[in-house]
């Protein structure tokens, strides 16, 4: 489905980003991942998606803190494959604690990883898409593009910027073969929900089955985490020509949540 096509996968080193670095891979696209780790760790994973699936695999260390680093990294990923048709700006951090005592340092962290990333990537990568006539731009947004939670000021603040700077690029791009979406997951269980467990534990008074279940899958009226395989075959199916049509949405996959 995607042989002849490359793709940009920012955050992939886990989670969401891997499973779709992972199934693009899998329907034949180039891919260049992108994230922290451990190197041993991430040329594993790098070199299996090459053997496993036939394709190439190159990696990135971008910080997506950095503009500089975010404008070479798509360049590169350009001129490597000779071309970077699919882009999703997945990276992504959170911090919850109330906004008196938020770190003024996590709050530009999560603004710069979570919205300004998009902004860098997208804007180097659409002269290459229009150019060529046909692009994909797929932006991980989150249930919190579309509702609040308290606590979690910055990462809700960045994800509603992501739905409106999804929807803008749409406008901007909607005749040059280039569709520009979010997908809005609500839990998926992935380190980063992981990790904001004992927060949020601390910050409510709360044990860790009490924040999972009264907090996490509170808002989710399944009672289920969404899985990382679920929400890669949403951007499989986006990045694919059937789904030219689909622009300037916010795609939800969160088990209800934001129906309530
Ligand atoms: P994760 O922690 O498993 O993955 C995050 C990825 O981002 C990792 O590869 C990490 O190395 C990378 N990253 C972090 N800081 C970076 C930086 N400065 N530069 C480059 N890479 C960096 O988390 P995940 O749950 O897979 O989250 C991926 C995306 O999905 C995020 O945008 C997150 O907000 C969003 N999301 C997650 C959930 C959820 O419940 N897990 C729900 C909705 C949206």
């Amino acid at each position: 489905m995607l042989s002849n096509k490359s793709a940009l996968v920012t955050g992939s080193t886990s989670g969401i980003g891997l499973a779709i670095a992972r199934i693009y891979a899998a329907n034949g696209a180039n891919v260049t991942i992108n994230g922290f780790g451990e190197a041993e760790a991430i040329e594993k994973e790098r070199a299996g998606i090459e053997s496993e699936f036939g394709v190439k695999c190159r990696y990135s260390s971008a910080d997506m803190t950095k503009p500089d680093e975010i404008a070479a990294m798509v360049a590169e990923a350009e001129a490597a494959f000779g071309s970077l048709d699919i882009l999703v700006n997945n990276a992504g951090i959170q911090h919850v604690s109330p906004v008196e005592e938020f770190p003024i340092e996590k709050w530009d962290a999560i603004i710069a990883i979570n919205l300004s990333s998009a902004f860098h990537t997208t804007r180097a990568a659409v002269p290459g898409m229009k150019a060529r006539g046909w692009g994909r731009i797929i932006n991980t947004g989150s249930a919190h593009a579309l509702v609040a939670s308290p606590f979690k000021s910055a990462y809700v603040a960045a994800k509603h910027g992501i739905a409106g700077f999804t929807k803008t690029i749409a406008l901007e791009v909607a005749q040059c073969g280039i569709t520009v979406n979010a997908i809005c997951p609500g839990y998926v269980w992935t380190p980063l929900v992981e990790r904001q467990i004992p927060d949020t534990m601390k910050a409510r008074g709360m044990t860790e089955e009490q924040v999972k279940r009264d907090v996490l899958l509170a808002a989710q009226p399944t009672k289920e985490f969404v899985t990382v395989e679920q929400v890669a075959s949403l951007a499989l199916y986006l990045a694919g020509d059937q789904a030219a049509s689909i622009t300037g949405t916010m795609l939800q996959m969160d088990g209800g949540w934001v129906a309530q």
